[in-house]
């Protein structure tokens, strides 16, 4: 049987490798990267809003249904900040974002802190909103060297490690990510 293909409006290897790991046997994935394309801007105020752009940006450019992913961190401490500016937070790098949530957070008691997942899906008529959450914690410091982003510094609820000190099968079995994927295969099941 020849697998659907499900178009996800992202040009970042990590997320694709780990959507790929969760949909692998019964889905082709596809990226941005399959079509030579660069992400569009994400002007959105919202996760909604920039996984929206990603959605029509994608439809509009392959002609297949698009689906937009936008993630962030939400610190509660920091007024939910970084959140939607997540990507943009230090003006720098994943590493440079790292460090200036860490200086930020410092003395900070209130660690509590929830990465989210938004998956807007847009076949040219209606756009449709799928969204995971991982509550957790922001560490002190840095520890691990797997996953990307803000994983080193981020311990989910009820576990004792960084999400990065994890393996890529522990991280995609309770993340965001896939609380967002999961919400998206049972839209398909009930959609098809
Ligand atoms: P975007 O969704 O690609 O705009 O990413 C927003 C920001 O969150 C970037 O700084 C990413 O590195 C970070 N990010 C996205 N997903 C994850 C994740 O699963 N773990 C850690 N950081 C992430």
């Amino acid at each position: 049987m020849k697998r659907p293909v499900l178009l996800f409006a992202t040009t970042n290897p990590h997320k694709v490798a780990e959507i790929e790991a969760m949909l692998g046997p019964c889905f082709t994935v596809k990226s941005l990267l399959d079509f030579g394309l660069p992400g569009p801007e994400e002007t959105g105020a919202t996760l909604e809003e920039n996984a929206e752009i990603k959605a029509r940006y994608a439809y509009e450019r392959t002609g297949l249904p698009g689906i937009g992913e936008d993630t962030g961190l939400f610190v509660r401490a920091l007024h939910w900040a970084p959140g939607v500016y997540s990507a943009r937070f230090s003006g720098g790098g994943d590493r440079e974002n790292r460090e200036k949530l860490l200086y930020l957070m410092r003395g900070e008691r209130d660690r509590y802190a929830e990465f989210r997942t938004v998956l807007a899906i847009y076949d040219g008529r209606e756009v449709r909103f799928l969204r995971g959450v991982l509550p957790g914690r922001i560490t002190t410091e840095e520890r691990g060297s797997g996953g990307f982003g803000y994983d080193p510094i981020f311990v989910p609820e009820g576990h004792s490690r960084t999400l990065a000190e994890m393996s890529p099968e522990e991280k995609n079995r309770i993340s965001h990510r896939r609380r967002a994927i999961d919400a998206l295969l049972r839209w398909i099941v009930r959609n098809i």
